[in-house]
């Protein structure tokens, strides 16, 4: 799945939230998350991201990340 990073807090855009397919945003306490066993790895919020925060979770180092944007999903 695709991961919400730090650049996002703060970030008073929503572009993201707007293109996704899937509708697999949610609100964490001070920036957005996406729910990673909805996301779709279609990458289309990564390129409208204005903060450069949405990345890849193949991208090395982004675990914290991952289990951020699993917690305020929901999922624990
Ligand atoms: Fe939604 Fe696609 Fe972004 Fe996943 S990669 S959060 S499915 S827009």
């Amino acid at each position: 799945p695709y991961v919400v990073t730090e650049n996002c807090i703060a970030c008073k855009y929503m572009d993201c939230v707007e293109v996704c397919p899937v509708e697999c945003f949610y609100e964490g306490e001070n920036m957005l998350v996406i729910h990673p066993d909805q996301c779709i790895d279609c990458g289309i919020c990564e390129r409208e991201c204005p903060a450069a925060a949405i990345r890849p979770d193949t991208e090395a180092g982004l675990h914290a990340w991952l289990d951020l944007n699993r917690h305020y999903s929901g999922i624990w």
